[in-house]
């Protein structure tokens, strides 16, 4: 007996013609004894438009009611494929985040999963159902429904494969697998085979849309490995696990990342002392937003105070500001610049630690190309620079030309 997740995203689902054919695709490679559950996403555009028509309502953050509005397109799609299933002649049980025991906690848009208690999942399987839950979406300790950020149905998927102890979590979605680069930037862009969890959560978190990071962090934490596949081909996929055949770590660089959301600010003349880079962070860790890359520069001039550049995602802009209005206005800082025209470049790969030359062969491209590096940041499996967003499509080229096309 397999106990196997299948996630499909929103282009997967997109017409009740493609989730048919989901469903004959799930039945056709399923043995009786085998126990499936489906984790799916809200179809095709559906939560942009939701997004969209929110806005005509109002400009404003609406947390709690934005996460009541969002949720509704997935629960469209359980219910949908719950009845697709039926009429194909298999059991079948739809459950939204709630039902399917997913708990988080009390950030809206951004939830955590803080506990995910199965039984109700586990019963239905047992009773011979296909049982197909909504992604990107759980419940607080107080009743209120939440989501889980953007693309959070990786994280749901992955975290229901965990808590079930499920063989594999197969993630079904718009692309074949996980590419050393985004295939619409780079042609020639290679499919990886397989991939370790701490390289892929690198390739992620730097900009590879194929998974969200938090889902890889979970598939690392409970040992589950999970398979990226296209929903519309048969072809082999990317397998994300611990370990990697030995042939496989041969590799230096596992790919090439770029990421466009990203928002690099600058505090200026703040006061040098014990505190108040303390008070930056903290303020915007109380907001939810990411600090990335940080770096505190020297001034030889006037040592009492120091400049702090840190990056943000760009979509974290609008939350941060009125932490940044109280800077400007409670704290002695000469001025604070934003500039949402930056993108991040990255190369990635276990097998550089111990080969000094990955950097200098990174730079040595961005130099030639007649790039500017504004910050560098490095990992122990990862190499990122800060670049103008306009260039960062052909900087990625060429790096990838550059580790990729002289390999062979
Ligand atoms: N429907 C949600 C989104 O578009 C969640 C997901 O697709 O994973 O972000
Ligand atoms: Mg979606």
């Amino acid at each position: 007996m397999a106990l196997i997740v299948k996630k499909f995203g929103g282009s997967s689902v997109a017409t009740p013609d493609k989730m048919r054919a989901i469903v004959q695709r799930v039945l056709k490679g399923k043995k009786p004894e085998d126990k499936i559950v489906i984790v799916v996403s809200a179809m095709g555009d559906t939560t942009d438009d939701l997004v969209a028509l929110a806005k005509q309502i109002t400009s404003k953050a609406y947390g709690r009611e934005m996460d009541m509005l969002l949720t509704t397109g997935e629960q469209v799609s359980i219910a949908l494929m719950a009845m697709a299933f039926q009429e194909a002649g298999q059991k079948a049980v739809s459950f939204t985040g709630a039902q399917a025991g997913i708990k988080t906690s009390d950030a809206f848009n951004k939830g955590r999963i803080l506990a995910l208690k199965p039984a109700r999942i586990m019963k239905a399987l047992e009773q011979d159902n296909i049982v197909v839950v909504a992604g990107f979406q759980g419940i607080t300790g107080h009743g209120d429904i939440t989501t889980l950020g953007r693309g959070g149905s990786d994280t749901t998927a992955v975290a229901i494969a965990g808590a079930i102890h499920a063989d594999v979590c197969e993630i079904y979605t718009d692309v074949d697998g996980v590419y050393t680069s985004d295939p619409r930037v780079v042609p020639n862009a290679r499919k990886i085979d397989q991939i370790t969890y701490g390289e892929m959560l690198e390739m992620a978190k730097l900009g590879a849309g194929v998974m969200q990071p938090r889902a890889v962090e979970m598939g690392s934490r409970f040992g589950v490995p999970i398979y990226v596949r296209s929903t519309f081909s048969e072809d082999e996929g990317t397998m994300i696990q611990e370990d990697c055949s030995m042939e496989v770590k041969q590799y230096l660089i596992r790919g090439v990342a770029s990421d466009k959301n990203v928002a690099k600010i600058t505090v200026l003349g703040i006061p040098n002392k014990p505190g108040f880079a303390y008070r930056v962070f903290s303020e915007l860790a109380e907001k939810n937003v990411d600090v990335d890359m940080i770096v505190q520069s020297v001034r030889y001039a006037n040592e009492g105070v120091t400049d702090i550049t840190f990056t943000i995602a760009r979509t974290d802009l609008e939350e941060a500001e009125s932490v940044f209005h109280a800077l400007r206005t409670e704290m002695p800082v000469e001025d604070i610049i934003i500039d949402d025209k930056m993108a991040k470049v990255s190369v990635v790969g276990a097998g550089m630690a111990g080969h000094p030359g990955i950097a200098a062969g990174m730079f040595g491209v961005l130099s030639d190309n007649d790039i500017n590096i504004e910050i560098i940041s490095t990992s122990e499996i990862s190499i990122t620079c800060l670049i103008a967003e306009e260039v960062v499509d052909s900087a990625v080229k060429a790096i990838h030309q550059h580790f990729f096309d002289e390999e062979d």
